[in-house]
């Protein structure tokens, strides 16, 4: 059945053309304007949602065909969030209650266009499954119509109308607070246990035993294509919970990714940090980077270009494939990370040897005379002493530093 509801909305029939939605769309605006109608709540977000649809011709032609999903998938920009789509077209159960007396009733069309509650299933896949595309297997359990019975719950005729809500599921009774007030109170039927109907246990349908569904294991393949994101959604429309007269929800798979031991990923770019000592940093690096897709990139830093702690480079083109243009590829940055040798690493001789390569021009210090020399220590943020001050206080305080000198060195 064609989704009709915008055109409801605006009330014009399926073949207005853009004069009569126009026209229609500025009596309703201006009647549930909410300066003008403020209890109207968010009848002016419909309206207007429904002219954004409907005055747009290459919308209202996806409208035509897909319906209200057509525009929801095919909208990324500039399009209202979910809320109003669910406000509109609200699934589950809060959704199909409120349809009893809310927005959408009249026509007789209410109870098919009733539609179930989506179901969310999250899928972990790796960062290579997102670089190389993959399909997964998702076996999951849901209730389908039973067959037995078409989804009846009995034999033909054995289901009736349940007299206690006249099938509604649920009863409206008014309790009086005070003389001409009365509360309107709305309470599940319990004869019927929502379901609006009743049927005779001697004609209930075997397979089923009347719930009119049946559980059933379904294997859904889940195509991730090349350059899907963290929290991305894959639609199984209509492959949701089945239930007679209600238009069955969606399937939507949320992908979540593995962190990588390599790789980052920000965007289309992969960020990695990359540790290479001092002489590389100095005198040329080259390394291997293993890539998602198993290709070895050979990355080379040739000699005299000098790699600073902090610094990052990029090689064009060896990031993630774009969604839906996986040709096209976002950039690898590597952050580099320089580790100095330890203490003593060589001779004295050769460390004058460096000095004399790395710094010729250290200009000699110059000591004025009432210089006083003090001891330069390894600084430990964490360490404080039992006054409660960190080390760090005592080289602002000279005389502090003479009290507490010796419980500092202890500590070393
Ligand atoms: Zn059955
Ligand atoms: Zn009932």
């Amino acid at each position: 059945m064609a989704d009709n509801k915008l055109y409801e909305v605006l009330r014009v029939p399926r073949t207005a053309g853009d004069a009569e939605i126009k026209k229609s769309y500025r009596k309703l605006a201006k009647e549930f304007h909410p300066d003008k109608n403020p209890e109207a709540g968010d009848k002016f977000k419909e309206i207007s949602f429904a002219y954004e649809v409907l005055s747009d011709p290459k919308k209202r032609q996806i409208y035509d065909k897909h319906g209200i999903k057509g525009v929801q998938e095919g909208a990324s920009d500039g399009f209202p969030s979910d809320d109003i789509f669910s406000q509109l077209f609200g699934g589950g159960a809060s959704g199909l209650f409120g349809g009893l007396g809310g927005f959408g009733g009249g026509m007789g069309g209410r109870r098919k266009s009733r539609r179930g509650e989506d179901t969310v299933h999250p899928l972990k896949v790796t960062l290579e499954d997102m670089y190389n595309g993959k399909t997964a297997k998702l076996q999951l359990s849901k209730n389908v119509l039973c067959a037995a019975c078409a989804g009846i719950g009995g034999a033909e005729g054995a289901v009736t109308t349940c007299k206690q809500c006249r099938g509604y599921g649920y009863k409206v009774s008014y309790r009086q607070l005070a003389p001409g007030m009365a509360q309107q109170i709305q309470e599940k039927c319990t004869h019927c246990q929502t379901t609006g109907e009743i049927i005779n246990e001697k004609d209930r349908c075997t397979t089923c035993e009347g719930k009119k569904v049946v559980n059933q294991t379904k294997i859904l393949e889940v195509h991730v294509d090349k350059g899907m994101r963290e929290s991305q959604k894959i639609l199984f429309r209509g492959e949701g919970d089945q239930m007679p007269e209600v238009q069955p929800g969606d399937v939507v798979i949320v992908l979540q990714q593995k962190p990588h031991p390599t790789f980052e990923r920000s965007g289309d770019d992969l960020i990695m940090t990359k540790s290479i000592g001092l002489a590389e940093a100095l005198c040329g690096a080259s390394f291997v980077v293993r890539h998602l897709d198993g290709r070895n990139l050979l990355i080379k830093h040739p000699a005299g270009h000098v790699i600073r702690p902090g610094d990052v480079k990029g090689v064009v083109g060896e990031g993630m494939p774009q969604y839906r243009n996986p040709f096209e590829k976002g950039n690898l940055y590597i952050n580099f990370e320089v580790t100095f040798p330890k203490n003593h690493f060589c001779s004295e001789k050769v460390l004058m040897d460096l000095k004399t390569t790395l710094g010729p021009n250290i200009p000699p210090t110059v000591v004025p005379r009432d210089a006083e020399e003090v001891d330069l220590q390894e600084y430990d943020p964490t360490h404080r002493d039992a006054s409660g001050r960190s080390a760090e206080a005592y080289a602002s305080d000279e005389d502090e530093m003479h009290q507490h000198s010796g419980v500092q060195c202890a500590h070393q």
